[in-house]
């Protein structure tokens, strides 16, 4: 079965789920739900205490929302250029180019918007966000993300990409795609060739959980990093899935053995529907200092956090803290300090 075939026999119901054995607690869903016949096969029954079920099954708890939970957790539509373009930072920016995703993340924050609007850009959207990246050479790294960009045929992408490479000469290009674990049959050899061509150099994946790689996925990634792209996973940190250190270490340690460098840990947004997700801000940076120091260091993500107005922020702990006579305290992984005495240090 091809990639297309077998994203056709995602399952795309609840009823559907039920009927293949699955036990779940919904009776409805919130929003879109899509699972691969790949992720299927990873999925214990029991779905709401499976880390992969959990994290792609409706549960109840999606229906109920937080106060301060927001439809649009990083102020995005506002923002957007045309709707798909979003401009936060002064030297990048990313294109949604596509609307859909091959399997639903629960936890989403463009909820809102994907697997709810048409899946192709219009030649209008694309139009105007090429007009505004001509219009902004200041922007060197343009992103492709979604939806997922590979939902799209080999023959769309490449069109996209095209568009891209005559219109805005040599900045660097970056995919932001989940198929790696969802749906890891899309990478062909075909697509890698295309990617090379086009001179995508950057693919970011999202796997959340060592459950998340199979043989699959190690070869998929094999045939991108021969093509010379370079891999990086961004996972979000989610209750009942990866909030422990072990887990997370064996998830970081996972991705980085098949070549993919973990880069952000985020904390789960305030999207609505979402606060069985989130953890506090203590547990994800007590996991992140039981990570710090006691494993290979390239495997260590930043842990990190999106939100309106200030959008990405770090939240590691502060290994260094300014002292009132101009010297630092430095503190290691450990808890073992030294006194960094600057102003003796530099003349
Ligand atoms: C996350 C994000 C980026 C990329 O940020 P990096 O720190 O470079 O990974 C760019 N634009 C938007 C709108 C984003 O949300």
């Amino acid at each position: 079965m091809d990639w297309q075939e077998q994203l056709g026999n995602s399952v795309t119901s609840l009823d559907e789920l039920r009927a293949r054995g699955f036990h779940l607690q919904a009776d409805r869903e919130a929003f879109p739900m899509r699972i691969t016949p790949h992720l299927l096969s990873l999925m214990d029954r029991e779905t709401g205490t499976c880390p992969i079920g959990r994290q792609f099954v409706p549960l109840p708890a999606e229906l109920e929302w937080m106060p301060a939970e927001l439809e649009d957790p990083v102020d995005e539509d506002r923002q957007a250029v045309a709707g798909v373009l979003v401009h936060a930072y002064q030297d990048r920016a990313l294109l949604m180019a596509s609307q859909v995703c091959t399997t639903y993340c629960r936890y989403c924050f463009r909820k809102r918007l994907v697997g709810r609007r048409p899946p192709l850009l219009t030649h209008d959207q694309l139009e105007q966000a090429l007009q505004y990246l001509e219009a902004h050479p200041e922007i060197r790294e343009v992103i492709l993300s979604g939806g997922d960009p590979l939902v799209l045929t080999d023959s769309q992408l490449a069109s996209l990409l095209r568009a891209l490479r005559q219109r805005l000469g040599d900045r660097v290009f970056r995919i932001h795609s989940r198929v790696l674990s969802t749906l890891p049959s899309r990478i062909t050899e075909d697509l890698v060739d295309l990617l090379e061509a086009h001179g995508v150099l950057y693919l970011v994946t999202q796997i959340n959980h060592p459950r998340e790689i199979t043989p699959q996925t190690r070869e998929a990634a094999r045939w991108l990093r021969k093509a010379g792209i370079v891999l990086a996973n961004q996972a979000v940190l989610l209750r009942g899935v990866n909030d422990s250190v072990e887990t997370m270490r064996e998830l970081c340690l996972s991705v980085y053995a098949i070549g993919i460098r973990p880069y952000y840990l985020f904390q789960c947004d305030y999207t609505r529907g979402t606060a069985h997700f989130r953890t506090t801000l203590q547990e994800g940076r007590a996991i992140i200092k039981g990570l710090e120091g006691r494993m290979s260091g390239p495997a260590v993500p930043r842990y990190a956090i999106d939100c309106p107005h200030i959008r990405k922020v770090l939240l590691t702990a502060d290994y260094c803290t300014p002292r009132d006579d101009g010297t630092y305290l430095l503190r290691n992984p450990e808890g073992k300090e030294l006194i960094y005495d600057e102003p003796r240090l530099i003349c």
